[in-house]
């Protein structure tokens, strides 16, 4: 009997002395390790009556160990529960209900408010050093362990997905799921076992985990592991990698300093974005630095990774690329009929890397997974002449003003270009006349002062007058998340009494 995640992602490594990850100091941790590791923390689970099936729910700083748990719950034929390590007790609370896990595993110093959080199952303890009540637990085990057989439907983990509106939704991801986006991901881009990943991103989301993690340790390549994004930091190390992959601040960050040239990045053979959209200026900027050309991609933590824009071939700037092999991409319009190529609507995705639901919720599922396997993915986008995809945001930041539908991208595309904008984030929020009015946040450029009245003269000749702004509000930066989204809801809730009275 086989485990299908842990047999392809580490079965194969069993032995081996190849580095599986790098640590910022330059400690070299080998694949061999990282296998028996897994095989000491699988038993430890076991014994902790983990059940294959059960919930083991982790909310860990990024550390060499914290890897080693989700391949030991993976290997114990668990399903692995990763959770911001943001979340506070209150927030951690909800998702422990929720998914009833065997086991918690918490940084040291949440241990004393486990009573807010209540775990019904054991809880452990791993702290950033990779210590703690886990990792002295479980050294009184042996680190060899039969995989427990699991099959390609069955579960691997469930992610919380960022949820900014209503209950967060835990996202189910089957073991077929997970490997064939990985297997699919590392012939795309090319991915071997000379690969060293700069891998600065969180490890509790689909992005680092599963399409940096699962790619690199499929393809057998080296990780240089660091618990979080530190410009610095990553310029120094650059030099020892072959890719990153990271979300559009790593690179804006990049940019902004003056000891990141063309010569760091030249042993570089990919650098690839995702989990939020890169601006057209940024590709441009970070080709016109490095003479590299980003390779941007789309996913979510329910469809892992659905386009991507091709490895050999025009990496076009705004657009997330073609739809993966294995993956079928659509554009459906309002009344659900399939829209002809250069329109906008709801992106519809079906493939083998499609989730299995939402844990618990039916009806949600239901509403969101179609019975013939279509998933509407609430991304509202296009695909133009030469088949590449865009996205012009989410369908619920869609502002509708006086009956008309305003796309946020539309608006913000053209302010971005204006002197003095770093970026803009345009949002609808609510009007006494028009339902909505359009008002445009706009982050300044270092040193400059944008100039809102100049603004919005300046998309008076550009723009239908519905589309055009209300209002211009500057501000220093736009909130964003961990993983670098912007975070319009949030800017939505601010601003919501702006057109009050
Ligand atoms: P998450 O489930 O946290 O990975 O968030 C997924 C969402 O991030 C998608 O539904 C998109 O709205 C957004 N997203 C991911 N990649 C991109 C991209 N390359 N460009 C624009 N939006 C993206």
């Amino acid at each position: 009997m086989s485990n299908m995640l842990f047999d392809a992602l580490m079965d194969q490594h069993a032995g081996s002395a190849r580095d599986c990850l790098i640590l910022g100091d330059g400690t070299r941790i080998s694949y061999d390790e990282i296998y028996r590791l897994s095989g000491r923390l699988a038993n430890l689970l076991l014994a902790e009556g983990v059940s294959p099936g059960d919930r083991v729910a982790v909310q860990a700083e990024k550390s060499p160990q914290a890897l080693a748990l989700y391949l030991a719950a993976i290997r114990a034929g668990a399903v692995f529960l990763p959770l911001n390590t943001a979340y506070t007790p209150a927030e951690i609370a909800y998702f422990v209900e929720d998914s009833e896990p065997a086991l918690v595993v918490c940084d040291p110093a949440r241990e004393a408010r486990r009573a807010e959080f209540r775990p019904q199952g054991k809880l452990l303890t791993l702290g950033a050093d990779g210590t703690g009540s886990l990792m002295d637990a479980a050294a009184a085990y042996r680190d060899d362990h039969a995989p427990v057989a699991r099959s390609g439907g069955d579960l691997a983990a469930i992610l919380y997905t960022s949820g900014t509106t209503g209950r967060s939704k835990g996202a189910m991801l089957s073991h077929d799921n997970l490997l064939s986006n990985a297997r699919t991901l590392v012939d795309a881009w090319r991915f071997s076992a000379d690969d060293v990943l700069l891998h600065a991103l969180p490890i509790f989301h689909t992005h680092g985990l599963f399409v940096a993690s699962n790619v690199l340790m499929l393809a057998g390549g080296a990780m240089i592991w660091l618990p979080k994004f530190d410009a610095a930091q990553v310029v120094g190390l650059l030099p020892q990698a072959s890719s990153m992959m990271g979300v559009p601040t790593f690179y804006t960050r990049l940019l902004d300093r003056d000891d990141f040239t063309r010569d760091l990045a030249a042993g570089i053979r990919l650098f690839t974005s995702g989990s939020a959209p890169l601006l057209a200026e940024t590709h441009r900027e970070f080709e016109a630095r490095t003479g590299h050309r980003i390779l941007e991609r789309y996913g979510m933590t329910e469809t892992n990774m659905s386009t991507s824009n091709p490895y050999e071939g025009e990496r076009r700037a705004g657009t997330v690329g073609f739809p993966l092999p294995g993956v079928d991409l659509r554009i459906m319009g309002e009344d659900g009929v399939e829209l002809p190529q250069g329109e906008i609507g709801m992106i519809e995705v079906r493939g083998s890397n499609v989730f299995q639901g939402y844990w618990r919720m039916p009806e949600k599922t239901a509403e969101e997974l179609g019975a013939d396997g279509w998933f509407k993915t609430g991304d509202l986008g296009l695909i133009d002449a030469d088949g590449y995809v865009t996205i012009v945001g989410r369908g619920k930041d869609l502002i509708i003003s006086g009956g008309f539908n305003i796309y946020p991208k539309e608006v913000e595309l053209l302010i971005d270009e204006m002197p003095g904008v770093l970026e803009s984030a345009v949002i609808g929020v609510p009007h006494p006349d028009f339902g909505e009015g359009v008002v445009a946040i706009v982050a300044r450029g270092r040193g400059t002062e944008p100039d809102p009245q100049a603004i919005i003269g300046g998309l008076a000749d550009r723009l239908a007058k519905f589309k055009q702004p209300k209002k211009v509000i500057v501000v220093d930066e736009l909130p964003r998340n961990a993983m670098g989204k912007v975070q319009k809801a949030e800017l939505r809730a601010r601003h919501e009494g702006l057109f009050a009275g």
